[in-house]
């Protein structure tokens, strides 16, 4: 995953998709953001792209495969990856609030300081992914493998972990409600500083 960078004087920021420039110095860039969602409407494989502060809201990505891409800071408000492929990518400090991730396959993928309020995660397959210090909030971990996955420093609020895979999974500071800790294999996980209501839980130690 090599991108040039923005020739614009000074700037740091990489080149978005097919141009010259980041997408914060594209001259036009609702023409931009059009072309590209309609190479994302037509193409079943996003692979080798940087799509940085492009917005993605109520798009569809559902049964496509995502790999070695660049999403930082891009907005995905009700997006659908639904059936989605995502393979060692970068979500981070995207916004992917009530964004449905339903029955995707996800690994290798770093969504830290992500906002994931409101959002689906059922029956996913997430393997050796980076959650670190992102927001959840009203989110449904269920049937989901989420095995070798960080949430370290992760704001978690509200958020059932239902008949989920947390083998070496890393948790800290987390209090897991009653329903977790009843359907899910805590004891398998990696856990600092966490809790069930009142009384610390111990999780598996190396
Ligand atoms: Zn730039």
């Amino acid at each position: 995953m090599v991108f040039l960078k923005c020739r614009q004087k000074d700037c740091t920021n990489k080149t978005v998709f097919k141009e010259n420039y980041c997408f914060i110095h594209t001259k036009n860039k609702e023409k931009l953001t059009n072309e590209i969602h309609d190479y994302i409407k037509k193409n079943k494989i996003i692979k080798n792209l940087n799509f940085a502060f492009v917005p993605f809201d109520n798009i569809d990505f559902s049964k496509k495969e995502i790999i070695f891409s660049r999403f930082y800071k891009c907005s995905f408000k009700n997006a659908n990856f639904s059936k989605t492929s995502l393979y060692s990518s970068f979500f981070d400090f995207t916004d992917l609030e009530n964004s449905d991730f339903s029955s995707s396959s996800i690994r290798f993928v770093v969504f830290g300081g992500a906002n994931l309020n409101n959002t689906n995660f059922s029956e996913v397959n997430v393997f050796s992914s980076n959650f670190i210090g992102a927001q959840i909030e009203n989110t449904k971990f269920k049937d989901a493998d989420l095995s070798y996955s960080r949430f370290i420093g992760a704001k978690i609020k509200n958020t059932t972990f239902y008949n989920c895979n947390l083998k070496k999974a890393y948790f800290q500071n987390m209090n897991f409600d009653d329903l977790s800790i009843k359907t899910s294999n805590y004891q398998e996980a990696i856990l600092k500083d966490c809790c069930n209501g009142d009384t610390k839980i111990k999780g598996y130690i190396e």
